[in-house]
C-alpha cells in the first residue's frame, strides 16, 4: 500500500474517517468486513494430534510390542488387557495435556495487547484485535504499535522498528507528506508499522492497515514464542536416561535370573517389559508441564499472569525482591497536599506568583477528561489537576485561552516536562519536574531555602514536583530539550501524598520470613523514599543503606558489589541502572525478581530471575519482556505469586516422591523375590496395572494439595539442589524397599501357609500400601491426622476409586479370569489390608521424627 504518499486529509478522506474517530455503526461494519487485527499464528495442535501425541512414548511403543508378544504366544487376553491399559493410559494423559493446553492459551489470551483509540469523540482502551482501518489511535512510549498507522500529530515520537527492519536504533516520526514512493519501509517516517515499539514521545494517527494486511502480517515472518523446558525438566530428563540404564540392568538381571530358574521364556520377557516400564519415569517431564500450566491458570485468580511457563517453578527461588515504590509499594492514589511559592517568584502580565502556580499546573500534562467526565492518565499529574481545578482562584478560561502548540514529554532519565504556548505576542515555556532537574535547568533560583522546603515535605513522605517557566519573544529553530529547558524562572513546589497499600507492611514482613530481602527502586527523592521504606519496613536495620542514583553512578563494580547487600532503597535512579543491580545481585548469586513498568525497564525485566511488569500501569514493552504481570500492580502480589510457586513446586516433588516410590517398590518385590528362592510375585499384567492406575490417578491428585503452614517460613529453595535432596531421594529407596519387603513377606507367609491365594494377596498388599503412602506424604512434615483426613479431596476421590477399581479386580469374576485373580475372604482381606498400612504408619513415624528435629532447630534459634 501507498499510505505514506498522502497527505493526511487525503488519509481521512479514503478512510472515510476524522480526528474524531469512527462511529459505532462504523466499527461494526468494518469489523465484518476487514476481520480481526491479528497475524494468523502458527496452526494450533489439533485435538487428534494431541492424541496421538500420547502414543509416540517409547514406553508406549514397548508395550503395544508387549501385546503382540502376547497375542503371538496365544494369550488373547492378556494381549487385549495390555491394550485396554494402555488406552487408559493415554486418554488419562490426553485429557491432562488438553486442559494444560487449554490453560494456556487462556493466559495467553489474557497478556494480548490493548490499544487507545478515539471512537465518537471519545478516548477509549480496547483489545488492539479490536481496530479495524480508519479507527484514530493514541500512541505513547512503550506501546507496540497495534496496526499499521498514519501518523496524523507527532511529539518527539521515536519508534524502533527491529521487528519489521531488523534495525534496533530508534528512529524519529513526524507527520510530513512527501515520501519518495519506493523509499524502504525504514525511510517512511510519518508511517507507523504494526508490531514496532514506540521508545519516545507521543503521537496521534490513522490506521491504514489491520490483521495480515499490515506490513508485518505481508512479510509473514510470526513472532514464534519458542518453548523452553524448564530446568527441572531438563535435569529430570537427563537423570530419566540415566536411570533407564540402570533399569535395563535390572531387568537383564531379572530375565536372565528366570531362565537360569527355568521359568518360561516368553513370561520371563513379558515380566522384564513390565518393569522396565514401571521403572523408568518418562511421563515426568510431560507431569511437570501440566503441573505448572495448571498451576499458572490457577495463580490468574491470585493476580499474577505467567508469561513464561519456567517462572512458576523458580518463583519459589526467588531471594531478593526488587520493587518500584510509586504505585506498588504505594497505592498510587495521590492528593496533592502542600504548595510552595518562593518568595522570589514574580508575577508576570496579569498573573500573580500565586496564579502562576496554579497556570502551570493546569496546562502542563497530559490528563484527558474520559466520557464520564473522570480525569484520566498519570496519578501524579491527575492529583496536580484535581488540585489546581478546586483551587478559588483557578480561572476556567485558562482551560480554552492557552492552545499548546508545542511539547517535550516527560521521561524518567531526565524527569521533566515541558510545554509552549502562544501568549500575547510571545511564548510561554512551562517545565515540571523533579526538584533537582528542574534547578539545574533554572536560572537565579535560590536553590538552598527551595532544597529546605523540598526535604521538610519528603521528610513526610511526600511526592515533591517543581515547577518553571519562562517567557521568550522568540522560538529557537528547532524545538528541543537543551534549546528550551534552560534559564528558566523557578515558581514553586507542589507536595503530594501517596499512602502505602495496606497489605505491604505484612507482605514485607512475609519476604524476611521467607528468606526473601525486598528492596525498592525509585526515581523518587531520597527523602520521600526513606520516609515509605521505614513505615512499610524495607528499611529496618541500622545497617540498612539508602543511595541515590548519583552515587550508584560513582561506585565502582567492586565497591558496589561490597556494598550491595546492605543497599535497601534506591532512589533518584534511571531505569538504566536497574540493569546493573539486577547484574550486580546475580553476580553474589542471588535469584532476583524485579519489577517495572516503563520502556526503559525491558533490559532489567529481562535480565531478572523473574522480570514482573505491571498489568494496568505497565507499557506493552515491559509486559512483553516480564516473565510475569502483576495483573493489580501490587507488591503483596508478588509474595502471594512466591507462595504459590513453592506450593506448586511442593506438590511437584510430592508427585515424584509417590510415583518414583511405588515405582521403587515394584522393582524391589519383583527383584528381591527370586533372590530369596520365591517365585517371581506378581504377572506381568498386575504390574501394570499398578504402574498405570493405582500409580496414576492419585498421583495427579497432589497438583490440588494445598500449601505447607511453613512455606512462608523457610528459606528459598536453591536452584541448583538436587530433585532428590532433602531426603526425597532416600525416602524413595527405604519406603520402596519397605514395600517390597512387605509384600515378600506377604507372599512367603500364604505361601508356607498353604495358602494358594498369595499372589492375589501380593498384588491386593502393594497396591494399597500405595494408598496409604499417598496419604500420608500429602504433608512433608505434619501428620495427617493434624493436616484433616479429607483435607486434599481429589486426592481422597481418587484413592476411593482405586481402592474400589482394585476391588473391582479381586472379586468380579469376569475381571477375576483376565486378572488371574482369586475371592479373598474376608479374614484375608482384612489380613492384607492390615500389612499394607505399614507403609503409613511407617511414613507418618518418619515425619514424626522430622517435627522432632524440626522443634529441636527451632528451639536452638
Ligand atoms: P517513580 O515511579 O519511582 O516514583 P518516576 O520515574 O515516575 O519514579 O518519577 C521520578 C520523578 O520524576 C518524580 O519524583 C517526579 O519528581 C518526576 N515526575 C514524575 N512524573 C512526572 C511528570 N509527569 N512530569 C514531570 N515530572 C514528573
Ligand atoms: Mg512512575
Amino acid at each position: 500500500m501507498k499510505n505514506h504518499l498522502l497527505s493526511v486529509s487525503e488519509t481521512y478522506q479514503l478512510f472515510n474517517t476524522s480526528k474524531k474517530g469512527l462511529h459505532r455503526a462504523e466499527v461494526e461494519e468494518r469489523q465484518k468486513q476487514y476481520g480481526k487485527n491479528e497475524l494468523l499464528e502458527k496452526k494450533k495442535i489439533s485435538i487428534l494430534v494431541l492424541l496421538m501425541h500420547q502414543f509416540k512414548d517409547v514406553m508406549v511403543i514397548i508395550l503395544l510390542l508387549a501385546a503382540v508378544i502376547s497375542l503371538a504366544v496365544g494369550d488373547l487376553k492378556d494381549a487385549i488387557v495390555i491394550l485396554i491399559i494402555v488406552l487408559l493410559n493415554a486418554i488419562i494423559g490426553f485429557v491432562q495435556e488438553y486442559r494444560a493446553e487449554k490453560a494456556m492459551e487462556t493466559l495467553k489470551k489474557m497478556s494480548a495487547f490493548t490499544a487507545t483509540v478515539r471512537r465518537g469523540g471519545n478516548i477509549v482502551q480496547l483489545a488492539a484485535s479490536e481496530l479495524v482501518p480508519g479507527d484514530i489511535i493514541i500512541l505513547e512510549a512503550g506501546m507496540s504499535v497495534p496496526a499499521d498507522i498514519r501518523l496524523t500529530e507527532t511529539y518527539s515520537l521515536k519508534v524502533e522498528e527491529a521487528s519489521l527492519t531488523g534495525e534496533s536504533n530508534a528512529v524519529e516520526k513526524h507527520t510530513d507528506e512527501i515520501i519518495p514512493e519506493n523509499s524502504p519501509l525504514g525511510d517512511r517516517f510519518n508511517m507507523a508499522y504494526k508490531t514496532t515499539i514506540v521508545t519516545y514521545g507521543r503521537a496521534e494517527g490513522i490506521v491504514v492497515a489491520t490483521g495480515m494486511d499490515t506490513e508485518i502480517g505481508r512479510i509473514a515472518q510470526l513472532l514464534q514464542e519458542d518453548e523452553t523446558k524448564t530446568p527441572l525438566q531438563k535435569r529430570l530428563a537427563d537423570f530419566g536416561k540415566k536411570l533407564s540404564f540402570v533399569v535395563i540392568f535390572i531387568c537383564a538381571i531379572i530375565y536372565g535370573g528366570g531362565l537360569l530358574r527355568g521359568e518360561d521364556p516368553i513370561r520371563m520377557l513379558l515380566t522384564a517389559i513390565s518393569v522396565a516400564v514401571a521403572a523408568i519415569p518418562e511421563a515426568l517431564p510431560a507431569v511437570i508441564t501440566i503441573a505448572l500450566a495448571l498451576g499458572a491458570k490457577q495463580m490468574v485468580r491470585k493476580n499474577s499472569l505467567i508469561r513464561k511457563l519456567p517462572a512458576v517453578e523458580t518463583l519459589g527461588s526467588v531471594t531478593y525482591i526488587c520493587s518500584d515504590k510509586t504505585g506498588t509499594i504505594t497505592q498510587n492514589k495521590m492528593t496533592v497536599m502542600d504548595c510552595w511559592i518562593s518568595p522570589k517568584t514574580e508575577g508576570i502580565n496579569e498573573f500573580t506568583a500565586e496564579q502562576l502556580l496554579l497556570l502551570s499546573m493546569e496546562l502542563n500534562h497530559d490528563v484527558i477528561t474520559d466520557e464520564s467526565k473522570q480525569l484520566k492518565g498519570d496519578p501524579t499529574e491527575v492529583a496536580l489537576v484535581e488540585y489546581v481545578r478546586k483551587n478559588i482562584y483557578y480561572n476556567q478560561k485558562w482551560l480554552t485561552d492557552f492552545k499548546r502548540q508545542y511539547e517535550l514529554p516527560f521521561d524518567s532519565v531526565r524527569k521533566r516536562m515541558t510545554t509552549i504556548y502562544p501568549l500575547a505576542g510571545q511564548w510561554l515555556i512551562v517545565t515540571k519536574g523533579a526538584v533537582e532537574n528542574i534547578l539545574s535547568s533554572c536560572k537565579d533560583a535560590n536553590s538552598e531555602e527551595i532544597n529546605e522546603a523540598t526535604e521538610k515535605f519528603a521528610q513526610q513522605g511526600k511526592r515533591v514536583l517543581a515547577y518553571a517557566l519562562k517567557l521568550v519573544d522568540e522560538l529557537p529553530k528547532s524545538i528541543s530539550i537543551e534549546s528550551i529547558e534552560n534559564n528558566l524562572k523557578f515558581i514553586g513546589l507542589a507536595a503530594m501524598i501517596d499512602p502505602p497499600r495496606e497489605e505491604v507492611i505484612q507482605a514485607i514482613t512475609d519476604c524476611h520470613t521467607a528468606g526473601i530481602t525486598p528492596i525498592m527502586i525509585t526515581g523518587d527523592h531520597p527523602i520521600t523514599a526513606k520516609a515509605i521504606a521505614t513505615e512499610t519496613g524495607i528499611l529496618q536495620h541500622k545497617t540498612d543503606r539508602i543511595i541515590t542514583g548519583t552515587e550508584l553512578a560513582n561506585f565502582t563494580d567492586e565497591e558496589f558489589e561490597k556494598e550491595i547487600e546492605y543497599i535497601k532503597v534506591y532512589a533518584r535512579v534511571s531505569p538504566e541502572q536497574k540493569l546493573n543491580i539486577v547484574k550486580a545481585l546475580q553476580k553474589k548469586n542471588h535469584f532476583v525478581a524485579m519489577t517495572g513498568d516503563g520502556v526503559n525497564d525491558a533490559p532489567a525485566l529481562k535480565r531478572a530471575n523473574i522480570g514482573i511488569a505491571m498489568g494496568i500501569t505497565g507499557t506493552d514493552v515491559s509486559k512483553e519482556a516480564a516473565h510475569m504481570i502483576l495483573l493489580d500492580d501490587n507488591f503483596a502480589t508478588i509474595i502471594k505469586a512466591v507462595r504459590e510457586g513453592r506450593r506448586i513446586f511442593d506438590n511437584i516433588r510430592k508427585f515424584i516422591k509417590y510415583t518414583m516410590t511405588s515405582n521403587s517398590g515394584e522393582v524391589w518385590t519383583i527383584f528381591l523375590a527370586p533372590l530369596i528362592g520365591l517365585p517371581i510375585p506378581l504377572l506381568p499384567i498386575h504390574i501394570l496395572w499398578i504402574n498405570l492406575v493405582t500409580d496414576g490417578l492419585p498421583g495427579l491428585a497432589f497438583t490440588s494439595e494445598g500449601a505447607e503452614e511453613n512455606i512462608l517460613k523457610r528459606q528459598p529453595r536453591k536452584t541448583d539442589e538436587s530433585i532428590f535432596s532433602d531426603g526425597l531421594g532416600i525416602h524413595i529407596l527405604w519406603v520402596g524397599l519397605l514395600m517390597g519387603a512387605i509384600c515378600i513377606g506377604t507372599q512367603a507367609w500364604a505361601r508356607h501357609a498353604g495358602n494358594e491365594k498369595w499372589m492375589t494377596m501380593v498384588f491386593t498388599v502393594l497396591s494399597i500400601s500405595q494408598m496409604g503412602h499417598a496419604m500420608a506424604i500429602r504433608s512433608d512434615w505434619k501428620s495427617l491426622f493434624s493436616q484433616g483426613i479429607f483435607g486434599n479431596k481429589q486426592l481422597v476421590g481418587a484413592v476411593l476409586l482405586t481402592l474400589g477399581l482394585q476391588m473391582a479386580v479381586i472379586y468380579v469374576p469376569f475381571l477375576q479370569d483376565i486378572f488371574r485373580t482369586q475371592s479373598l475372604t474376608l479374614i484375608e482381606l482384612l489380613t492384607c489390608l492390615g500389612l499394607s498400612s505399614i507403609v503409613f504408619w511407617a511414613v507418618e513415624l518418619e515425619k514424626w521424627v522430622k517435627r522432632r528435629s524440626l522443634n529441636i532447630s527451632i528451639s536452638k534459634k
